[in-house]
């Protein structure tokens, strides 16, 4: 008998509830930014290390998310040049 398959619906199952208000939250990562955000003074030294870090972590993210759009913006641009420059 398997089981594969019948996995728990991430819904049932958030990765936790803010300690301060109870907010559920999908995973760690966005639990320790929330925590971090809104209830600044109550974090101890371990909640704040991991909020330092995950932001750090998102800002990474965002920053590559920012040079994607950026390259893509690019390519469109010189991708419509090329094609007047084939067409006109
Ligand atoms: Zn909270």
């Amino acid at each position: 008998m398997s089981y594969e398959g019948t996995t728990i619906p991430r819904s049932d199952a958030p990765a936790g509830k803010c300690d301060y208000c109870g907010h559920p939250f999908p995973t760690t990562d966005r639990l320790v930014l929330h925590k971090g955000l809104e209830h600044p003074q109550q974090l101890d030294d371990d909640e704040e290390d991991a909020f330092l870090s995950a932001r750090e972590d998102e800002e990474d993210e965002l920053r590559t998310l920012r040079l994607k759009a950026l390259g893509a913006l690019v390519l469109l641009y010189f991708g419509f040049l090329m094609l007047y420059a084939i067409v006109a």
